[in-house]
């Protein structure tokens, strides 16, 4: 009788396992957990999403109506757009959680389907040539396992069939946690910390984040963009906080 290479047959079986664990156990719902969801989000959580209302049209800020913000008003950023569709509190706040601290990637597939819903409705919507994720140090990955806006990238890559680059733009400067900072200190914390390999003149760049804050990461990383030859950057986030 053939031997049989049990490590060999293990590696071709585990697919089939986790199928067939997938068809036994039931996927419930990533927020209620009582739910079920094969898609991530029940319909009652569905419902509950916090969707912005009215934003500065160019960097997103949650505002009472949609006109241009006192800061893009006194100093246009170096992004042209951002997009982020929900606020980030409630729900989202902890989709958002769940990725990051407890390494629940189907939230990355979640979070970039309400993203993928929001573009798709959005009729001004100009789709970039390529999507970048916004960086971490690679010391952050080596401590998380992943990079939150590489997860959310990649299905949001598939859904607009263009491609994402992400070992272009790296941060080469290892900073401290944005957190509790002023403006000023996260732009100055973040001064010269990307770099790029290469260059995409005449491109339109498309910038993918989980959460933006004050804008000072994405900020930082379009100026670079724009100074080495990019035509336009939008940033994707799922998520923005006010002010
Ligand atoms: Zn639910
Ligand atoms: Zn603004």
């Amino acid at each position: 009788m053939p031997k049989v290479n049990l490590k060999l047959l293990a590696f071709f079986m585990f697919p089939c396992w986790q199928k067939f664990s997938q068809f036994l156990l039931p996927n419930y719902c990533l927020l209620c957990q009582v739910n079920f969801a094969p898609d991530g989000l029940c319909e009652a959580c569905e419902a509950e999403l916090p969707w912005q209302q009215a934003c500065c049209p160019i960097c997103a800020e949650p505002l009472e109506v949609s006109l241009l913000c006192g800061r893009c008003l006194n100093h246009l950023p170096n992004f042209d757009q951002a997009i982020a569709p929900l606020c980030y509190e409630g729900a989202v706040k902890q989709l958002i959680t769940q990725l990051k601290f407890s390494e629940k990637l189907a939230c990355a597939n979640v979070l970039a389907s309400l993203l993928i819903k929001h573009l798709s409705q959005d009729k001004q919507f100009i789709k970039p040539d390529l999507l970048l994720p916004v960086p971490l140090h690679a010391k952050r990955i080596q401590e998380r396992g992943f990079n939150q806006a590489l997860e959310i990238a990649k299905p949001l890559a598939k859904a607009l069939n263009i491609p994402l680059k992400h070992h272009f733009l790296y941060k080469k400067i290892f900073t401290l946690p944005q957190v509790g900072q002023s403006f000023a200190a996260r732009k100055k914390n973040l001064k010269n910390s990307f770099a790029l390999r290469g260059k995409l003149v005449g491109q339109h760049l498309g910038l993918v984040d989980d959460v933006m804050t004050t804008g000072s990461t994405v900020n930082e990383i379009a100026k670079l963009l724009k100074a080495q030859g990019a035509a336009r950057v939008t940033v994707f986030a799922v998520a923005r906080t006010g002010g």
